[in-house]
């Protein structure tokens, strides 16, 4: 690649969602450049038992297999981040974390949400042996068992509720409950045991989770732990191309074409608010991907007229 080189449509995101839509831009005979780390998705460390026509299979296998798809379909992929973007006259200019820089005509954003992490010893190294982000995901593997669940506001309240059906015991961890008065009386009468006042100073286990160190000293015995704090937004991204968000602010407000407020920035996946599940990031990812390449090769048109369009193309 040199320096400045220019694509028809630059992904950044290499999640679920980026590489269904570098798969649909790439099938369009576009040019596409798709950037970000495969083992930065959120997906990576999921075991997953939601998607159609899978069973159970490991979120590692299916964006290794997603990538070769990709890079099978003309995708050039490059493994850094991109760390400021800016809109030029022709095209949008994206400066990678090496200092190189690319152009694209169509710009798909596809970068997850970070979940907000308690940043305690055991999280990061117990995660997805009893650590989790995600009650609609992982709470089925905790069937009959002891868990807890982190956080004092209406995502964690929710998850409680929905873990009772499946958990034999569920204990909410927070320093303070902020929910309505309604959720909170439900939750109080739910069954779930609160742990109000205290914060989680650390995840114990060996190869699994098989317990939680509280602040005040004392030990909840659980077999796992599900942290629901809420998702970062996507704000810093946003404001540097002046895309408009969300109600929540939180997230990129895309139209039904995934179409952001900016012409040719397209968005796709968690990052476009939640459920945060991959079957959306996917669909998502399809409907971004094909639009994009079809707003980039309008652009071409008008901007090299279809002589030249032509003679590249032969
Ligand atoms: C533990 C866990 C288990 C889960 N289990 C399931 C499940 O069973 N079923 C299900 O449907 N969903 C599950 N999910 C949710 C699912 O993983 C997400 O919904 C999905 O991965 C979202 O896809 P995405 O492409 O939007 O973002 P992600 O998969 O998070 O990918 C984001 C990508 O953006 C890249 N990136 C970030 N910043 C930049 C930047 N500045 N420049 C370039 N690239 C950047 C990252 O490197 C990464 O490649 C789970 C999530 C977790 C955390």
């Amino acid at each position: 690649m040199t320096q400045t080189s220019m694509y028809d449509v630059v992904i950044l995101g290499c999640g679920p969602a980026g590489i269904q839509a570098a798969i649909h831009a790439s099938r369009k005979k576009t040019s596409v450049l798709m950037l970000g780390r495969m083992n930065k998705s959120s997906l990576f460390w999921a075991h997953v038992e939601n998607f159609l026509g899978m069973f159970k299979t490991s979120g590692e296998d299916m964006l290794k297999t997603g990538l070769a798809q990709a890079q099978s379909f003309g995708t050039e992929i490059l493994e850094e981040d991109a760390l400021g973007i800016t809109h030029e006259k022709r095209c949008f200019e994206i400066e990678t974390e090496s200092g190189r820089k690319v152009c694209a005509r169509a710009l798909i954003l596809a970068t997850g949400t970070t979940r907000n992490k308690l940043g305690v010893p055991g999280e990061k190294e117990l995660l997805g042996r009893g650590v989790s982000y995600c009650v609609d995901c992982d709470g089925g593997f905790f069937r009959g068992e002891d868990v807890a669940i982190v956080g004092g506001q209406s995502a964690a309240a929710g998850g409680a509720l929905t873990l009772l059906h499946m958990a034999k015991s569920v204990h909410l961890v927070c320093e303070s409950l902020d929910v309505s008065p309604t959720l909170q009386a439900k939750l109080r009468e739910s069954g779930a045991v609160l742990h109000e006042g205290v914060t989680v100073t650390g995840i114990l286990g060996d190869k699994q989770v098989d317990g939680l160190k509280l602040s005040d000293g004392s030990t909840l015995p659980v077999a796992g732990v599900f942290i629901e704090q809420g998702a970062k937004g996507v704000l810093e991204l946003a404001s540097s191309l002046g895309l408009t968000l969300d109600e929540s602010m939180k997230y990129i407000q895309t139209d039904k074409n995934q179409a952001a407020s900016v012409p040719g920035v397209f968005a796709a996946g968690d990052i476009c608010g939640p459920p945060l599940q991959m079957a959306k990031a996917v669909g998502e990812g399809c409907v971004a991907g094909t639009l994009a390449a079809t707003y980039a090769k309008n652009l071409k048109l008008a901007q090299e007229g279809p002589e030249e369009e032509e003679k590249k193309e032969e």
